[in-house]
C-alpha cells in the first residue's frame, strides 16, 4: 500500500542524509525515485545535499509549481516511479501537500517528506501543518540538544550569537545560524 510519510526533525538531525539513504535503497534494487526540493531554498540548486558531503540531483518545486505535473512528466520518461522523496518540505505550500497526497491515492506511489515541524518562532509551517493532518505515517528523526543531552525538539535561531524568537519563519541564506535544542534550552540557551 502506498503511503504518505512525514519524517520530521530539527536542524542537524540528518534529514537529507536519511533521504539519500532511502533513495539509495530503492536504486540498488533497480527501482526509480523522484527527488523534489523547494526552489525557495536558494542553497539547493537542483540537488539534495548533506552536511556529510553527499548529493543527489532533485527537481526544483517553485511556489506556483504543480507537483502532479512534474510527477506526470517524469512518469512519461521513466515509465514508473516507485517513490517520491521530498527534502525541506516545510518550505512547500499547503496545495503542494494536497498534490503529494493525490500522487499516493491516484498513482499508488509512496511519498516521503522530510522537513521541520515548527519554526524558530514556535509556529507550525503551513506545509508541515497540512502534512500532520494528511500523512498516513508520522516519524520523528531524532537528534540531541546542542546544549544538553536531551532530545532536540525545537530550532533555536541565533543572529550575532543572540537568540531570536520573532520574525519571518522562513528565512534562508542570511547570516543566521540554527541549532537543535530541547524546549528548556530553547527558552534559556546556555550561550
Ligand atoms: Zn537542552
Amino acid at each position: 500500500m502506498a503511503k504518505l510519510f512525514f519524517k520530521y526533525g530539527t536542524v542537524f538531525s540528518a534529514k537529507s542524509l536519511n533521504l539519500i539513504a532511502a533513495a539509495y535503497n530503492y536504486e540498488i534494487q533497480g527501482k526509480k525515485v523522484l527527488l523534489l526540493i523547494p526552489a525557495i531554498d536558494s542553497r539547493s540548486k537542483g540537488a539534495v545535499s548533506t552536511r556529510a558531503g553527499l548529493s543527489m540531483p532533485a527537481e526544483l518545486v517553485g511556489p506556483k509549481s504543480n507537483i502532479l505535473t512534474i510527477f506526470k512528466k517524469h512518469l512519461k520518461k521513466k515509465e514508473n516511479i516507485d517513490c517520491v522523496l521530498v527534502d525541506e518540505c516545510q518550505m512547500l505550500t499547503e496545495k503542494h501537500i494536497d498534490q503529494l497526497r493525490e500522487i499516493v491515492d491516484t498513482y499508488h506511489t509512496s511519498v516521503i517528506c522530510y522537513g521541520l515541524r515548527v519554526s524558530y518562532t514556535l509556529e507550525l509551517f503551513e506545509a508541515s501543518e497540512r502534512l500532520l493532518a494528511l500523512a498516513d505515517k508520522l516519524e520523528e528523526i531524532k537528534t540531541i540538544c546542542w546544549f544538553c543531552n536531551d532530545k532536540a525538539t525545537h530550532n533555536l535561531k541565533l543572529l550575532d550569537g543572540k537568540p531570536q524568537y520573532i520574525g519571518n519563519p522562513i528565512e534562508i541564506g542570511g547570516l543566521e545560524k540554527y541549532l537543535p535544542v530541547c524546549f528548556a534550552c530553547y527558552k534559556n540557551p546556555k550561550l
